[in-house]
């Protein structure tokens, strides 16, 4: 099993600030994050997917493809408890921390509709998955081994600068207006 930070560090850099807060906040509340997985290039979804079949979802359909997802299990250190996939709603929700992972920001598994899975959070709701899957082909092309996909420019003009497709557009922009001088 990676260690947490591997796990973090595989995570875009421009969302990871979430997570750390995120855990900052869970461990306040007396438990101890430990994650299970984080980002999964389109390779490995690939292989996923040819395993689980429609269990997985395709490359590039998953919020993991872009690493701005995390699965993780939870444990107190005072009381010795887990709290894992198989853990009931009502126990998770018992302790206040799917209440926390949504007022985050964060969709929470727990809430999927028939695929229950307590253990996921990912930023979808502000991220979706169409609209990244078009940024990531625009950015790294369509042969899947070299997508990498979480590196993409999330934030646009933020922190991370200029994406490729702000540069392109405007681009474009300047094409057009010295066309017209
Ligand atoms: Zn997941």
């Amino acid at each position: 099993m990676p260690t947490n930070a591997a796990i973090l560090s595989s995570l875009n850099s421009q969302v990871l600030p979430r997570w750390v807060k995120l855990e900052k906040d869970i461990k306040a509340m007396g438990w101890t994050v430990v994650y299970t997985s984080g980002y999964r290039t389109w390779v490995e979804q690939a292989a996923l997917r040819a395993q689980l079949g429609k269990g997985a979802a395709l490359p590039g359909y998953s919020s993991h493809n872009y690493g701005i997802a995390t699965d993780f299990n939870l444990y107190n250190p005072k009381t010795g408890q887990w709290l894992k996939k198989a853990t009931p709603k009502a126990t998770w929700e018992a302790t206040g921390i799917p209440k926390l992972i949504r007022a985050s920001g964060f969709r929470w598994g727990g809430d999927f509709n028939g695929n229950y899975d307590p253990v996921h959070i990912d930023l979808i709701n502000e991220f979706p998955i169409d609209q990244l899957r078009a940024l990531a082909l625009q950015t790294f092309g369509d042969k899947v081994d070299q997508i990498k996909a979480n590196l993409l420019n999330l934030l646009g003009n933020g922190a991370g600068g200029p994406s490729g497709a702000t540069i392109l557009i405007g681009l474009l922009v300047v094409g057009i207006i010295i066309k017209n001088l």
